[in-house]
């Protein structure tokens, strides 16, 4: 029996109205397993409402209170986490040990946010002028609202709702149509741990829902995480009506290989970020650069071998590398960006086409795919691809590889294995995208530090989680004040001056 999902508003359940519906798929075995329903303009427009009503008693109460919130949801997370990992991994078809690495970088963010007190402080000036203190305060900016991918459906939602709620908004989160269940559970636990109704809300759907979020005049802004066309047409609209918004895109993110690297290492490292969640991960390695044609050759031998072997299985196979990938179409559309690779005249070295689960004939699953000798031309090196592929591009040397991370048109993740220490440095400084790792594949940064991809990758400022978190979901009102006894002179026509 199919089950049928609901959107959380107000503090609990509601189920939808529209009657209009999205199927929501087990990839291991490609059946239907629930359908999510996707809401009208008019419910969009209704759980806004129980927001900006909620959301001013929110804020009313003090940082320290509206922390411990967190900090119980943080237990009550951690003590489900297996059957949350196991929910996670059931609809997106990454491996449950991976979903739990997802769960973890969403839980990290709101460990962060547990202690987002101490940055809601404000300054302070003693004295700017005779008798006069200037001080400012961070206040929240009201409702706000996230609309998420599917391929992090706790990280990501965490990482926008949680800072946002910490410093005293209302969270309406739209979560990905293939992958809800999460998002739902983790508003249960945020009103179990004492977070009043209507603060943190669902609201499931497609464009329909979107657009009423982007244009109701109620909502102050918008943090989204998806493909770039969409990032685009999100973030010109957003700010278009007026609202902030801060808009990640997809990724290309390469993998240089100096000649001096320790090949061992790049090897596991491009494996591991280059197949792990089938690819579905916007911070993925999809491009290996080896530096020199004797680095080329050695590389592409020992990744063929490693890539032949992966095994791919069920979502809950705890010995499988990777799973299924979302859907049938996102097989479909890696599956046709290969024939546009061979069309190219790119070398299919390994091709994971043929691979099959058995008993599992109708997953969405493709074994790890490795072409060679791809160019920067080529559709399938300038566009995203986000499935089982590395394609591997040969530099000539250090200039010609760094140029190629700078000049993508993403510049989300970039990484160099290196063992020296001069070539590091002036590759983190000149390349020309937003985080970067030395001999760190998957530079995704700490919760206290920021995360945001460059050029196509991001869209609007501030980047997301650590201290931006906090200019982003706050506004600064800045306050100069001087008390009767310090008021000496009359009326002045002269602009103000701390002479
Ligand atoms: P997507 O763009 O299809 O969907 C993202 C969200 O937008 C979903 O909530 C979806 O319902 C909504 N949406 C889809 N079409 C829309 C439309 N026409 N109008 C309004 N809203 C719409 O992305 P996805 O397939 O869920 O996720 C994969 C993409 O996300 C990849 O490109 C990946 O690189 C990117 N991503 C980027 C980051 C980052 O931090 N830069 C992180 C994770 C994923």
């Amino acid at each position: 029996m199919t089950t049928e999902l609901q959107h959380f508003v107000g503090g609990k359940p509601v189920p939808g109205t529209s009657g209009r519906f999205s199927d929501v798929f087990d990839p291991s075995t490609g059946a239907v397993q629930a359908r999510v329903p996707l809401a009208s303009a008019g419910e969009v427009a209704a759980a806004v409402g129980v927001a900006a009503d909620a959301q001013l008693e929110w804020a009313r109460w003090n940082p320290q209170r509206r922390a411990r919130v967190l900090m119980r949801f943080l237990d009550l997370v951690r003590s489900e986490e297996d059957s949350l990992a196991r929910m996670l991994s059931a609809e997106h078809g990454k491996t449950v040990a991976d979903a739990r690495g997802d769960l973890q970088r969403g839980l990290e963010v709101v460990e962060f946010a547990i202690g987002i007190p101490h940055l809601l402080k404000g300054e302070f000036t003693d004295s700017a002028g005779t008798g006069i203190d200037v001080y400012s305060m961070r206040q929240p900016l009201g409702v706000v609202a996230g609309i998420t991918p599917f391929n992090f459906p706790a990280m990501i939602p965490l990482w926008k709702a949680a800072p946002a709620i910490a410093c005293g908004n209302a969270f309406v989160l739209k979560p990905s149509e293939r992958d809800p269940s999460v998002p739902l559970r983790l508003a249960e636990l945020f009103g179990e741990a004492g977070l009043p109704p209507g603060v943190f809300q669902v609201v499931n759907g497609d464009k329909e829902a979107v657009d009423a979020l982007l244009t109701d005049p109620r909502v102050e802004a918008i943090g989204f995480v998806g493909s770039s066309s969409i990032a685009e047409y999100i973030y010109t609209t957003a700010a278009a009506q007026g609202k902030r918004a801060q808009c990640f895109g997809g990724a290309k993110n390469h993998l240089i290989v100096m000649p001096d690297a320790d090949l061992d290492q790049a090897v596991d490292a491009l494996i591991g970020a280059g197949y792990g969640s089938a690819g579905e991960r916007c911070m993925a390695i999809s491009v290996a650069v080896p530096v020199g044609e004797a680095t080329a050759g050695a590389l592409v031998a020992r990744l063929a071998e490693r890539v032949k072997t992966l095994k791919i299985g069920p979502a809950h196979d705890e010995s499988a590398d990777f799973g299924p990938l979302v859907t049938a179409e996102a097989v479909q559309r890696v599956r046709d960006y290969l024939e546009v690779g061979i069309a190219e005249g790119a070398e299919l070295v390994v091709d994971g086409r043929g691979r099959t689960v058995p008993g599992h004939e109708n997953g969405f699953f493709l074994g790890g795919c490795l072409f060679d000798n791809v160019t920067p031309d080529m559709r399938i090196y300038r566009e995203e691809i986000f499935g089982p592929v590395l394609s591997v591009v040969r530099a000539t040397d250090y200039e010609a590889a760094l140029r190629l991370p700078s000049e993508h048109q993403y510049g989300n993740g970039v990484a160099i294995f290196t063992r020296d220490g001069d070539t590091a440095r002036d590759f983190t400084a000149r390349v020309n995208t937003g985080m970067v790792g030395v001999n760190v594949p998957i530079p995704v940064p700490i919760a206290y530090h920021t995360f945001r991809g460059w050029k196509r990758s991001g869209f609007g400022d501030l980047n997301q989680h650590g201290p931006d978190s906090v200019r982003f979901y706050t506004k600064t009102k800045t306050v100069t004040s001087r008390w009767p006894s310090g008021i000496k002179e009359e009326a002045s026509f002269v602009i103000p001056t701390m002479d």
